[in-house]
């Protein structure tokens, strides 16, 4: 079973508060905020509230929260306005993906034709 919350991680901090973030949607168990470097004009990151280090550590019992965090890109997509010219979703794992933060968080990018994957 995964920590609840991990000290040392950004996305954790971000979620108890002691450090900021352009959050722009929230439900009970995930969070959408700003990418502080965003590759698009519109990069927004989805992840959980809870301390999961990445895709690889999901288990069955959080389908609940993985519909959820979906239903959130979505919503999340809608209110950018992303609908009409489309968008992607991206989730990195591990260091062959690149992953940065190892709390798993799905990028949504778009606002511009995107040509190359991110990374
Ligand atoms: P990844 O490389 O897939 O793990 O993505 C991590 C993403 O988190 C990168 O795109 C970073 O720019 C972004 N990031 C890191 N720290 C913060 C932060 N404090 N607030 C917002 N985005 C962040």
């Amino acid at each position: 079973m995964s920590p609840t919350t991990d000290p040392n991680c950004v996305f954790c901090r971000i979620v108890s508060g002691e450090i900021r973030a352009d959050i722009v949607a929230e439900t009970d168990n995930a969070f959408a905020f700003r990418d502080l470097a965003p590759q698009a004009p519109i990069h927004v990151l989805v992840a959980p509230r809870r301390h999961l280090a990445a895709l690889r550590d999901v288990r069955d019992s959080d389908t609940e929260l993985l519909g959820e965090m979906l239903l959130l890109t979505r919503e999340v997509a809608k209110r950018e306005g992303l609908f009409a010219g489309g968008f992607r979703v991206i989730t990195n794992d591990g260091p062959d993906a690149g992953q940065t933060v190892p709390h798993l968080h799905f990028h949504v990018l778009g606002g511009q034709p995107l040509t190359a994957p991110l990374g």
